[in-house]
């Protein structure tokens, strides 16, 4: 079992699926957990199933509003070990239908809101050094996927991102890394399988095939299989884990 007690951990975007499964991990393994995200509501529910969990609203694409969520820990909780940045969002629009807007939506969510998270948690990672900077980048930052270029763009981003930090962050005591998943069971895939059904005319278990045919398993992973992973670069023998993108895809990639 992996012992985090005495830590305290962020995980962005932990009102649901993967961010609330790596909350519970992370919080069952002794941390003190807040989970952030734009809505109280999600989060609250969230937080009550967890005890000691904090839900304070936060949206990653915005500099001041992520500034103030890590003023308001470090005043209100502590100074933080563990920041989990797993905030993201997933559009599908064919590369010629896809609009500047969606675009930088896309990379706002997805690869900006890493670089404002981690910024933020650097400042006191640094004084204090030690931490771990975890992004929920995606197989899609390790492959291309049809519909998804702009998504898939930003995932690729966070790698980048990942990679750099690493090495210049290399001799401070602190690890940066970024899990990868395969289609995962969440509210997001919901939304997804409702898209390829509304789309396409497939039934439910048609395009739960289409998207199931990507992982070698054929099958979704699970929420609670891609917060062990987060549970095991927390954990005090992965200090020699860093700069490595971690595919959870059932051998997809
Ligand atoms: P989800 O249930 O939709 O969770 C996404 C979370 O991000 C929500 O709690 C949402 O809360 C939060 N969020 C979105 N925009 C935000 C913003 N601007 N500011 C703050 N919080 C924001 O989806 P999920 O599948 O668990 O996704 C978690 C991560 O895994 C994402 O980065 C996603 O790209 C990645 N991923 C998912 C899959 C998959 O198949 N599900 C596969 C690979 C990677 P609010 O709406 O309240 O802000």
């Amino acid at each position: 079992m992996t012992d985090l007690s005495g830590q305290c951990a962020l995980v962005t975007g932990g009102g649901s699926g993967m961010g609330a499964a790596i909350a519970r991990a992370l919080s069952e393994a002794g941390a003190t957990v807040v989970i952030s995200g734009r809505r109280m509501e999600p989060l609250e529910a969230a937080a009550a199933a967890l005890p000691g969990v904090r839900a304070m609203t936060a949206d990653v694409t915005d500099e001041a509003s992520v500034r103030s969520l890590f003023q308001r820990i470090s005043t209100e909780v502590g100074e933080l070990d563990i920041v989990v940045a797993n905030a993201g969002a997933a559009e599908s629009s064919p590369f010629h239908r896809t609009g500047l807007e969606l675009w930088r939506q896309m990379l706002d969510v997805n690869l900006t809101s890493i670089f404002l998270t981690f910024q933020q948690a650097l400042t006191g990672m640094r004084k204090r050094g030690q931490g771990r900077l975890i992004s929920i980048a995606s197989t899609a930052g390790l492959k291309g996927y049809p519909y998804v270029s702009a998504y898939s763009a930003a995932k690729h981003g966070v790698i980048g991102l990942t990679r750099s930090l690493a090495l210049e962050l290399a001799e401070t005591g602190i690890t940066v890394n970024a899990v990868c998943p395969g289609f995962t069971l969440t509210p997001m895939l919901e939304r997804s399988i409702e898209n390829i059904m509304q789309k396409t005319g497939k039934s439910r278990d048609e395009a739960v095939a289409a998207l199931t045919a990507a992982n070698p398993q054929k099958r979704f992973v699970l929420p609670e299989e891609v917060a062990e992973s987060v549970l095991f670069l927390c954990g005090p023998h992965s200090g020699s884990i860093t700069g490595q993108a971690l595919s959870v895809s059932g051998g997809e990639i």
